[in-house]
């Protein structure tokens, strides 16, 4: 499949410091938990966390939700949970897209159901016009309104995460 450049490097370099520097700010004095959602949001967690100036402990959580790859079908499943014990924790879900939100809203209420001090959510893509259930994206790198996106972590049937930039994939 064809695909052309849509977010640079130097741009999701960009706003992923930007986002480092807010969530540095708005949890001073704490130390969140960022959970991780595998596989697609591994380039983006790493960089976020690298960048962020406060102590943060980092975790994974990985969800599988049937239907085909293009459509999530809304029955979402835990496939591997974190290890941290989140009680009485601020919690920060980052993921790499929120789409119809139906897989960020199974996470955020399991996570919330763990008797968590806070919960937030940071996306690096937010396809906001395809929302089927409510789910705020408190940190958002990217809003996107439509099209298929892989690299940087992001992949169709397991390619192209390994590309350094985001790219729009074409038929
Ligand atoms: P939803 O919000 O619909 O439950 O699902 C979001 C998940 O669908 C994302 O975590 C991602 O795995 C997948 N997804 C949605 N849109 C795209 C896209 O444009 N590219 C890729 N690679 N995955 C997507």
């Amino acid at each position: 499949m064809k695909r052309e450049i849509f977010i640079s490097r130097g741009a999701i370099q960009k706003r992923v410091g930007e986002i480092a520097r807010q969530i540095s700010s708005d949890y001073a004095g704490t130390e969140p938990v960022l959970v991780g959602i595998l596989k697609g949001s591994i380039f983006f967690f790493t960089d976020l966390v690298r960048e962020i100036s406060i102590p943060t402990k980092i975790d994974f959580m990985r969800a599988c939700s049937y239907g085909s790859k293009m459509h999530s079908s809304g029955c979402v499943r835990l496939t591997k949970d974190i290890e941290l014990p989140v009680e009485g924790r601020h919690v920060i879900i980052v993921e790499d897209i929120v789409d119809t939100g139906l897989t960020l809203a199974f996470i955020k209420e399991n996570l919330e159901s763990r008797g968590v001090e806070s919960v937030r959510i940071c996306s690096l893509i937010d396809k906001l016009e395809r929302r089927e259930r409510e789910v705020p994206v408190d940190y958002c790198g990217f809003q996107v309104k439509e099209g298929f996106l892989v690299g940087y972590g992001l992949d169709c049937d397991e390619e192209y995460r390994y590309l350094p930039e985001i790219y729009l994939l074409k038929e």
